[in-house]
C-alpha cells in the first residue's frame, strides 16, 4: 500500500483514491488494447468511448438540459477569461462583471483587454479586501449586458456564492474552477460555465465548460480557429488532440462520484465538512481567526484563517505536516492557513484535522 497523506492543497488538489487506483490498475493495458490510454489515438474508438462517457456523466450528474453542450478546452481557467469576451463581446455587445476576488478581477481585466469599456464592473468588494460578497441590493445589472460574469468560489479569499445573483433574462457566465459540482445546482440561468479541472474535478491541463445553445449562437466565427467555442462544440472537443489522460482521469472521478450517490451525496459530505471545520473555528475565534467576516459567505471549499502570530502559523503548518497533513500554508499574500477541502477530501480527514486543531489550541 502506498503511503498517502491528507492533502489540503488548493490546486492541483486531492483526487478520489478509487479514481487513481483504477488508473493504476489499467495503466499498462487499457481495456485489452495492450497500451495505456495515453498511447491511443484520440480518433480511436477506445478513446472516443472515454471522452463521450465523461461528457455523458457530467450531463447526468448535473442534470444538464438538452440545449447545452459540454466542452473540453485547454489553456486553464485563465484562457477562458479572454476567450469568453472574445467570443461574445463583438458587434457592440457589452457585459457586466462582479469582482469578488483575485480570479474574478483577472477575468474582468482580461475582458477589458479584449473589449475595453464594453466590459463593466458593476459590483466589487475589493475595498473590503474581499472579506464578503456583495449583497443583492449592491448589484445592479445593466439591461444591455450580454452576460453577467461571476466567480462562484473564491479560492484565495474563501468566499462562495450559495445563491447566485438574480440577473433576470441575462445569462450568467461563471468561473466555477474551484467549486464545480460541489453540490447539485440549476444550470438554466447560466449561458456559460467553465472550470479548470485541477481543483474539484481532475488533473490540470483540462477545462470543463458548459455552453447554452443560444449563447453559442452569439459566439464569433471570426477568431482564430482554436479560440472559437463554435468549432470546439461542432467537433465535440476533438478539433485537435485533447488532453486525453486528463479527460480519462476526469471520467474515473465522475464514475466514482456517481457510484457514491451523485451530487446529493457529495453535497451532504461537503456540508458536514464545513460544519466540522467552521465549528472548530467558531469554538476558538480568538485563536483561529477566520478571514471571511460574513458567515453566509464562507466557502465550503477553501477556508482561510490566521493564528495569533506568524510563528504559530508556521508551527501549525509544520506540526500538521508531521501528522500527515499537507498543503495548509496560506496563500502567499494572505499568510495564515488555508484549508482546501474539495470533493475528494473526506469527512474523516476533516475530523482528523479538527482533532489536530483542538490539540493545537490546548498546547499553544
Ligand atoms: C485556479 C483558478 C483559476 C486559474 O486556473 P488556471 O487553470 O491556473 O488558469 C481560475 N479561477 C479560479 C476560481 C481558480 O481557482
Amino acid at each position: 500500500m502506498a503511503k498517502r497523506v491528507i492533502n489540503f492543497y488548493a490546486g492541483p488538489a486531492a483526487l478520489p483514491l478509487p479514481a487513481l487506483e483504477r488508473a493504476q490498475a489499467e495503466l499498462l493495458d487499457f481495456e485489452n488494447t495492450g497500451m495505456s490510454v495515453m498511447e491511443i489515438s484520440h480518433r480511436a474508438k477506445e478513446y472516443d468511448a472515454v471522452h463521450n462517457e465523461a461528457i455523458a456523466l457530467i450531463k447526468e450528474l448535473l442534470n444538464v438540459p438538452d440545449n447545452y453542450k459540454v466542452l473540453f478546452l485547454q489553456g486553464g481557467g485563465n484562457l477562458q477569461f479572454a476567450m469568453l469576451p472574445m467570443n461574445i463581446l463583438h458587434s457592440g455587445r457589452k457585459a457586466d462583471y462582479i469582482v469578488t476576488g483575485s480570479w474574478a478581477k483577472k477575468a474582468f481585466k482580461e475582458a477589458q483587454i479584449v473589449a475595453g469599456d464594453a466590459a463593466r464592473c458593476i459590483a466589487s468588494t475589493e475595498g473590503e479586501k474581499f472579506t464578503r460578497l456583495p449583497k443583492p441590493a449592491e448589484i445592479k445589472v445593466n439591461t444591455d449586458a450580454a452576460y453577467v460574469h461571476i466567480c462562484t468560489n473564491n479560492t484565495i479569499y474563501g468566499t462562495q456564492w450559495k445563491e447566485f445573483p438574480k440577473t433576470g433574462n441575462i445569462p450568467i457566465a461563471a468561473d466555477m474552477s474551484s467549486d464545480f459540482m460541489w453540490r447539485p445546482f440549476d444550470v438554466k440561468p447560466f449561458g456559460f460555465i467553465y472550470a479548470g479541472a485541477q481543483k474539484n474535478l481532475g488533473p490540470s491541463g483540462l477545462v470543463v465548460a458548459i455552453i447554452r445553445d443560444d449563447f453559442l449562437e452569439m459566439c464569433s466565427d471570426k477568431l482564430p480557429t482554436m479560440l472559437q467555442y463554435k468549432i470546439h462544440a461542432e467537433k465535440n472537443s476533438l478539433y485537435n488532440t485533447p488532453p486525453c489522460f486528463s479527460i480519462y482521469i476526469l471520467r474515473n472521478v465522475l464514475m466514482y462520484n456517481k457510484q457514491i450517490g451523485g451530487l446529493d451525496a457529495i453535497y451532504k459530505n461537503n456540508l458536514k465538512k464545513g460544519e466540522l471545520l467552521y465549528g472548530m473555528i467558531d469554538k476558538y475565534p480568538d485563536f483561529y481567526r477566520g478571514y471571511v467576516k460574513v458567515k453566509e459567505d464562507r466557502s465550503f471549499m477553501n477556508v482561510d484563517f490566521n493564528l495569533p502570530s506568524e510563528e504559530l502559523d508556521a508551527k501549525f503548518v509544520s506540526e500538521a505536516k508531521k501528522a500527515g497533513m499537507v498543503g495548509l500554508k496560506g496563500y502567499r499574500t494572505l499568510g495564515g492557513i488555508r484549508v482546501s477541502m474539495y470533493n475528494a477530501v473526506t469527512v474523516a480527514q476533516i475530523e482528523t484535522l479538527c482533532g489536530f486543531m483542538e490539540e493545537f489550541v490546548k498546547k499553544a
